[in-house]
């Protein structure tokens, strides 16, 4: 996996987003000046052997693309890693830098386009030419991965080919995406459950279209799926307790391999 990130990080395959990327780097937001932005491909976060994926859409142009992080330095990351903490599946609630010493359990977040996108939209043919990406990740994790949630109509449709491109049998026609849409993904190394959630975007979690209860519960049922313990949301102090305790147990393991 390493030797992809580090391929990765370094495609510039598509001239609107490299350029983009790069602008948005120079430019930066006022409340970020003084930072150095990432401004290159976003590499997917979390353990190579995970159980469970989710699947975003593109990194944010000040969010992943400013830190270097899926997910990391803006709202739609605050309102997933809070409730992947909130199910025991990350050490801690907040994700602001990529040494904020945020860990996850079991869990990966990945994207079918991994550089910022103007307006956060990605034309079809940029999905598709970043798709080899998502299709070289997915059979990486192949022997582990037992569930995915994707977030959002956009996700979804990047995804399905890429499931089918890395070995799993997508039915025809092919499923729709809604919140809470589940399908069985055979072949593979292991049948895989597919979940549809709403994406984690500011529209839908300002207005409740996507609240932190229905994210939960999406990210609990997929996670029991994948064979992962998540956990039921529990007293600040209990959460802190666990997340402790898989830190624990993430570098024992980590000092094992
Ligand atoms: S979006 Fe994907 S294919 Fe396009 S430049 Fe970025 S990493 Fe490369």
């Amino acid at each position: 996996m390493r030797a992809l990130d580090r391929d990765l990080i370094r495609c510039r395959r598509c001239p609107r987003l490299v350029a983009w990327r790069e602008e948005v780097a120079r430019t930066k937001r006022a409340a970020f000046a003084d930072e150095t932005y990432w401004g290159r491909p976003v590499p997917g976060f979390g353990p190579p052997d995970a159980a469970l994926l989710i699947v975003g859409l593109a990194p944010a142009a000040h969010g992943g693309n400013r830190t270097g992080r899926m997910f990391t330095g803006d709202r739609s990351g605050d309102v997933l890693y809070q409730a992947l903490y909130d199910i025991g599946l990350a050490s801690q609630p907040t994700a602001t830098a990529v040494d904020d010493g945020l860990a996850l359990h079991g869990v990966r977040v990945t994207a079918p386009v991994h550089c910022a996108p103007p307006a956060n939209k990605p034309t079809p043919r940029e999905r598709d030419d970043c798709r080899p990406w998502l299709v070289q990740e997915l059979r990486l994790l192949a022997p582990t991965l037992r569930a995915a949630v994707v977030l959002g109509a956009f996700g979804w449709q990047a995804a399905l080919p890429a499931f089918a491109a890395a070995g799993w049998e997508v039915p025809r026609p092919r499923p729709a995406f809604g919140h809470g849409a589940r399908t069985t993904l055979r072949g593979g190394a292991g049948a895989l459950d597919l979940f549809g959630c709403f994406h984690v975007s500011q529209r839908n979690t300002f207005t409740g279209r996507l609240t932190p209860a229905m994210l939960r519960e999406i990210l609990r049922e997929a996670a029991t799926a994948a064979g992962l313990r998540p956990v039921a949301p529990q007293t600040q102090e209990q959460t802190q307790e666990l997340a402790q305790e898989l830190t624990r147990q993430t570098a024992q393991k980590g000092r094992k391999e």
